[in-house]
């Protein structure tokens, strides 16, 4: 993860924005609290899901959920990247990992990484009936127990589809049903609920 470069400033040039945006810490709860950064603008990557781990490049099934910034279609350059003017349109309340960062020396990034994440419990009261919903949610449709049921993991190419398909239906439509009640749009249940099962295995819909 450490790049060696011998310039010792930013140029601006956007690269760090474009692979996408920052993972939420402690901190940044303020961000959400204060109305910078709404659910839509999130992304819950749950415990269990797979994900890159930077520092060696190889999948991982995560320890902890993680709450990101959203990217252009989910995944792509950070949402708050202005391309036109090649910069932050948040940069006065950017995360605290977009300060950290510095290409040339990534070490105060690499302190934090994975350590003092914000989630979802930090943000939506305890015992509130839709933090309920979100618990009943991570329980039914526990990721690490779906994917350890998998065969082969990793790999859309070796998992055993007939094992999650009635699972992955049974999740859209507890997701339709939750959009439908609560009036959620799709990305906000991309915060509470993270990503659909479907997306997360890349299984097409029967
Ligand atoms: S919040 Fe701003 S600085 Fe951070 S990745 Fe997004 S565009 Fe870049």
């Amino acid at each position: 993860m450490h790049i060696n470069v011998t310039d010792e400033e930013c140029k601006r040039c956007g690269e760090c924005c474009i692979k996408g945006g920052p993972v939420l810490h402690t901190p940044d709860r303020v961000l959400v609290v204060n109305g910078t950064l709404s659910p839509a603008d999130l992304l819950t990557i749950r415990r269990g899901e797979p994900g890159l781990d930077p520092r060696t490049n190889r999948v991982v099934l995560l320890e902890n959920e993680l709450i990101k910034i959203r990217g252009v279609n989910k995944i792509g350059a950070c949402k708050f990247f202005d391309s036109q003017m090649h910069a932050c349109s948040i940069y006065g309340t950017r995360p605290v990992e977009c300060k950290l960062l510095k290409c040339w020396d990534t070490r105060e990034l690499e302190s934090i990484f994975m350590k003092d994440l914000l989630q979802r419990k930090d943000l939506i009261p305890a015992g509130a009936a839709l933090f309920e919903l979100i618990e009943n949610h991570d329980k039914v449709f526990d990721i690490k127990k779906i994917t350890e049921a998998l065969s082969g993991f990793p790999g859309p190419g070796s998992w055993n589809f007939s094992v999650i398909e009635k699972v992955v239906r049974e999740e859209r439509r507890f997701r339709q049903k939750v959009m439908k009640d609560l009036s959620f749009k799709e990305a906000d249940m991309d915060f509470f609920f993270g990503r659909s099962l479907e997306e997360v295995f890349a299984v097409s819909g029967p």
